[in-house]
């Protein structure tokens, strides 16, 4: 016996320390394959689990079939719950039929739980989910000791002890090294993208002024040529090249931005003065998106940093909320105060991002602009956050919009507040 409950835990563990291994420690091949992984390799273990059942006695048999059972049903919600309970239980009246009763209603009550509770789980976080899991199979696993307890004639007491705990165990074990990894998947993401800005940070240090300067002699003849030539055609390629050296300074300013040492001072800010500031740099760009700005500003709120980067901060992902209404909308903005923490919020109703965008915003060049977009900005935005103690929080559901919520330490008094005058200074938008 103990040597097929050993077999069980490690029939049920397999397909999850085995992950790395298939997908080469890459999370994004992980997160292609993860929904046929699931499924399929637990519709295997499942198999495999009821082939190499725990004989107590003649009549009774356990398995750890309702492992992989119970966490496709809560990764991959309703539809793959029912499948897979249906190919299992019609493998189990294939093999031998009895316990269906007992397996009809655990997997009743699995798919309920997907029903339910899939989605909760999944936006939980892993210790949560370890906890649930491991919780539920506790819970079942004291309804199936009970119903055997009763029903059946032969106590096994010391045999149905062991099974439970060892199913309780092995539940555990599945659960928490699925999430230790994936959280390493991730955190090997982490390193690789946090290599690349390094790189990034070298670059910015090494384009300078050097490189602007031409760029913006070459637009300045531009225009005058354009102005003097009155060749339509002629017309249009100057537009096009100025255009396409405005970009270039675009990227640039980008790289300055992130990886210059600042010169400005770090002072006591107004947010309420910052952000109508803010709003007014921004409004052209959102009056051409057709995007209307309403903003709750509460006043008397005051924060530490520097003016320019809190500035360039919140235009960063101002302009990416009016970028993402490109049918115009709404873009909210708003300040209170939270447990001596000031709350920013913004809010927009556009096109929002997937559950992987989400996962890769702020890493260097990532954008879906295309050619637009640098993907720079909120690898800025990251920056400036941190480098003020502050908290960056992006909620947000494709097709409906997105909410980037930022909080930073309170400061209370205003005596400090120092008028930095507005001039070369300025944030520019990128
Ligand atoms: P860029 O704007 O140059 O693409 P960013 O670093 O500013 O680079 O943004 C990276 C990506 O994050 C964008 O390309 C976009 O896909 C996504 N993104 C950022 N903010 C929003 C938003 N408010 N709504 C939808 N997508 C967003
Ligand atoms: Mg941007």
């Amino acid at each position: 016996m103990m040597e097929r409950i050993l077999l069980n835990v490690f029939l049920v563990i397999l397909p999850i320390i085995l992950l790395p291994v298939i997908t080469s420690n890459n999370i994004d091949r992980y997160l292609k394959i993860r929904t046929k992984y699931i499924f399929f390799a637990g519709l295997l273990t499942s198999f495999a689990c009821m082939i190499f059942t725990i004989k107590i006695n003649n009549a009774i048999s356990f398995d750890f079939q309702f492992i992989p059972q119970l966490y496709a049903s809560l990764f991959l919600g309703p539809v793959f719950s029912i499948f897979f309970v249906l190919i299992t239980m019609g493998l189990k009246l294939l093999l031998e039929g009895h316990g269906l009763l007992f397996a009809a209603v655990l997997s009743g009550f699995h798919i309920v739980l997907s029903i339910v509770y899939s989605k909760k789980f999944n936006n939980s976080t892993s210790d949560q989910r370890i906890f649930a899991f491991t919780v539920i199979h506790i819970v079942t696993g004291v309804f199936a000791f009970l119903y055997l307890y009763i029903t059946t004639d032969v106590h096994h007491s010391f045999e149905l002890v062991l099974w439970f705990f060892a199913q309780a165990f092995a539940a555990f074990i599945v659960i928490f090294f699925s999430e230790y990894i994936r959280s390493n998947l991730l955190l090997y993401r982490k390193i690789i993208s946090t290599e690349k800005l390094d790189i990034v940070s070298q670059l910015a240090a090494s384009i300078s002024h050097e490189v602007r300067n031409p760029l913006t002699t070459v637009r300045g003849f531009l225009q005058l040529l354009s102005k003097m030539d009155n060749n339509e055609k002629s017309k249009e390629y100057i537009h096009i090249s100025i255009d396409e050296l405005d970009r270039a300074e675009a990227i640039i300013r980008d790289y300055l931005s992130f990886a210059k040492p600042s010169e400005n001072k770090v002072t006591t800010l107004d947010i309420n003065k910052e952000f109508k500031r803010i709003i007014d740099i921004m409004k052209p760009l959102a009056n051409q998106y057709n995007v209307l700005i309403d903003a709750t500003l509460q006043k008397d709120l005051f924060v530490i940093g520097e003016q320019q980067s809190f500035q360039q901060c919140f235009i960063n992902i101002i302009k990416n909320s009016i970028e993402a209404m490109d049918k115009g909308g709404t873009l909210s903005i708003s300040t209170t105060v939270k447990s001596d923490r000031i709350i920013i919020k913004i809010h927009d109703n556009g096109i929002g991002m997937t559950k992987q965008q989400l996962e890769r915003i702020g890493e260097p060049y990532y954008s879906t602009k295309g050619s637009k977009g640098t993907g720079l900005g909120m690898m800025v935005v990251f920056k400036i956050v941190a480098s003020m103690e502050g908290r960056i929080d992006i909620n947000s559901e494709l097709g409906k919009g997105t909410e980037i919520v930022t909080s930073f330490p309170l400061q209370k008094s205003k005596s400090a507040v120092r008028e930095v005058p507005i001039g070369e200074g300025d944030p520019e938008i990128c």
